[in-house]
């Protein structure tokens, strides 16, 4: 090699680290001036600031480069010192399972859902229609050995002309036959300005996916101490999902449920698509218990068995359905709900046999 070439080689060498040891001072003055705006609340972005120290470096240069490339260059400085100062201020998700490592394990009265315990069925009508609709159903999934039961007195509709359900009596008749056939009682939550009557009834609220980022509701629910069925909204992306979940812990409830309930997709053979992925997700990035809603993901009969067996072959904790006496009469719904016969059926055909004791372990190995 040519002695030049050596000797020119050491020299960059020697400029590399200093170059280097002056970054890492530049560094450190940058994360103290960040310490600095965190505590004040201030923004650790500051444009003006930046175009200032840019000016003045393209003033001061002489070459070789050129302006740009001095500009390109310091550009990258900035923002590799801003985003060391936001590793810094990194807030500690109380949903995050590196926050708390252990499965969180919800109690709806005497019935443990999560963790390694048996998949919980959630089944009952869409919505609260008589007290004769409600003790047919009751009954029936009670004899099936179900622990808790779904019924809606609070209906969201797209239409507002179609059936709102029940209200407060629906709340009144769904508690009373669960109390009958010793059941759990899981209803939606609409408004804030409901929970007296909610705290009143039911054992679980749920929220459903059109008020999933209703942030008053889940402050609200957050300072219960009832377990919430959280399900995803129709075309919210797992971070804000796991993010309500979030406003529920940071109020002190940490009874928290999550529900993939399908997304809003392209395809129409569907009436949504049920995001395995995101169950999936959700148990490697949340402590919580992760629930699959097998009725409104596909919207489809013939895929209740098949996505029950993939939702739970993904590690979900429990599956929603819905069961009406007669479907094809059915206030809401009519055309996913389930009858007695098919239930019955559903439940020879899934994993769960009439006791409901899970078959998940016998069949996958976990
Ligand atoms: C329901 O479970 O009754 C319901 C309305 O579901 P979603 O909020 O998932 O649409
Ligand atoms: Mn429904």
């Amino acid at each position: 090699m040519d002695e030049r070439i050596t000797d020119l080689r050491a020299q960059i060498d020697t400029l590399n680290l200093d170059l280097l040891r002056l970054l890492s001072r530049r560094a450190e003055v940058a994360a103290a001036i960040g310490r600095i705006q965190s505590e004040a609340g201030m923004s650790h972005y500051d444009p003006v600031r930046e175009n200032q120290m840019l000016d003045a470096l393209t003033d001061a240069n002489a070459g070789p480069f050129p302006d740009d490339t001095v500009k390109s260059l310091f550009k990258q400085i900035f923002q590799a010192s801003m985003h060391q100062g936001q590793e810094r201020a990194k807030v500690r998700y109380l949903t995050s399972r590196s926050t708390t490592p252990a499965d969180t394990v919800v109690m709806v009265g005497d019935v443990p859902i999560g963790s390694q315990h048996a998949p919980v069925l959630i089944a009952g009508p869409c919505a609260i229609e008589s007290r004769e609709q409600v003790e047919a159903v009751a009954a029936h999934v009670a004899a099936r050995g179900v622990r808790l039961f779904r019924g809606g007195a609070f209906k969201p509709r797209t239409d507002p002309y179609s059936f709102q359900g029940l209200g407060e009596e629906g709340l009144r008749i769904g508690r009373e036959a669960c109390d009958r056939h010793r059941l759990h009682f899981v209803a939606e939550i609409m408004d804030a300005s409901d929970l007296a009557a909610f705290e009143e009834h039911v054992d679980v609220f749920q929220v459903g996916a059109r008020n999933m980022q209703n942030f008053t509701l889940l402050k609200a629910l957050g300072r219960s101490r009832k377990p919430v069925l959280l399900k995803r909204g129709l075309s919210a992306t797992i971070e804000e999902w796991v993010m309500a979940a979030e406003y529920l812990l940071s109020e002190g409830n940490d009874q928290v449920i999550l529900c993939e309930r399908g997304i809003r997709t392209f395809e129409r053979y569907t009436r949504h698509t049920l995001d395995l992925s995101a169950v999936a997700l959700a148990k490697i990035e949340t402590h919580l218990p992760v629930f699959v809603d097998v009725t409104h993901s596909g919207g489809r009969r013939d895929l209740l068995v098949p996505l029950t067996k993939a939702g739970l072959a993904v590690g979900a904790d429990g599956i929603m359905i819905e069961v009406h006496p007669d479907p094809a009469v059915a206030l809401s719904d009519n055309k996913q709900q389930i009858d007695f016969e098919t239930f019955d059926r559903y439940l020879d055909a899934t994993l769960y046999d009439t006791k409901l004791t899970a078959k998940r372990t016998e069949l996958y190995g976990f």
